[in-house]
């Protein structure tokens, strides 16, 4: 029954396609495939049903933002993070440098835009850049259940050499004052989280371990505070696509976490964790089709939760 809703769901989706494009800005995510389209569902019980182009693996991009938040929240506390960055949408694009310079104290606006996930990692208790990254890297692992996510280092590289937006948030936030600590030893752990590779089904029980409370449907092991996981849904409701967030709400209607490699992590407090992958991205770098697969089953399984 499940398949089925799924399998119609990515139809519905697939005619949407032909108006986006990939990501050419990082030269490697270019080569994705544009066709390519998947869902899966994972419910609170642990199974997991996919739907799709399943054997199609994306970068988590902009979604290892939600593992690497989780981790400061998990390891600094609340207060200590939100005092140093904001926790308020944006309606700017997720790389725009322009309201970090018009207020002071320039905070980021939220954790989940590029500045706050920079300032986020230099908060974490790592001077070295890859301890940094195995601990975004195993947390992400046991929000998945899958001990094999690893770094796509040719995306990693290809991320690193077209980089100078971020760097140059990185640098601005810390010539302000407002973050501390080598800017491209912080910037490398950014790089490589963001190349962390999965598949749909990974990312529908990430949004399941999150839809639980912080406990993994999966392995049963708790890796957020329900306190932690419900900020994480939360951010997620209110800035995880960005400027697209408002509409995303409208359309889909519960916690999400886009990124640039066509992946969306979706989460339903207390029923499930929702994902697609489809590297044909809109406007704003989100998953073009993606948004309408999930658009379609927020109707078809009543996931809404506003
Ligand atoms: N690695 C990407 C970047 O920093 C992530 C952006 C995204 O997924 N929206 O540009």
């Amino acid at each position: 029954m499940m398949e089925i809703i799924l399998n119609e769901a990515v139809d519905v989706g697939r005619s949407v396609l032909k108006d986006g494009s990939v990501a050419t800005y990082i030269p490697e995510l270019a080569k994705a495939d544009p066709s390519a389209l998947a869902v899966a569902y994972c419910g609170l019980d642990g199974r997991v049903c996919s739907a799709g182009d399943t054997g199609t693996k994306v970068t988590v991009q902009s979604i290892s933002k939600i593992a690497s938040l989780g981790l400061a929240l998990e390891i600094r506390g609340e207060e200590a993070l939100f005092s140093r960055v904001g926790a308020e949408p944006s309606a700017d694009p997720f790389n725009s440098i322009m309201r970090l310079e018009m207020r002071a104290p320039h905070r980021p606006q939220n954790p989940l835009i590029n500045s706050g996930a920079i300032l986020i990692l230099s908060l974490l208790p790592f001077n070295d850049s890859s301890e940094r990254l195995d601990a975004v890297l195993e947390t992400m692992r046991r929000m998945s259940g899958n001990e094999g996510l690893r770094v796509n280092e040719a995306v990693a590289a290809s991320e690193k050499e077209t980089s100078d937006r971020n760097r140059s948030l990185g640098y601005f936030l810390r010539s302000v004052g407002a973050m501390e600590g080598d800017v491209e030893n912080i910037l490398d752990s950014y790089f490589r989280q963001c190349a962390i590779e999965c598949v749909v089904e990974d990312l529908a029980v990430m949004g399941a371990t999150l839809a639980d409370g912080g406990v993994n449907p999966l392995t049963g092991r708790r890796i957020f505070t329900e306190r932690n996981a419900l900020i994480l849904r939360a951010l997620m409701m209110t800035c995880g696509l960005y400027d697209g967030s408002g509409d995303f709400a409208v359309r889909v209607g519960f916690p999400s976490k886009s990124g640039v490699g066509g992946g969306i992590m979706g989460s339903v407090a207390g029923r499930a964790g929702v994902a697609v992958a489809g590297p044909a991205l809109d406007e704003r770098g989100n998953s073009i089709g993606g948004i309408r697969v999930l658009e379609e089953l927020s109707k078809t399984l009543s996931l809404r939760v506003l």
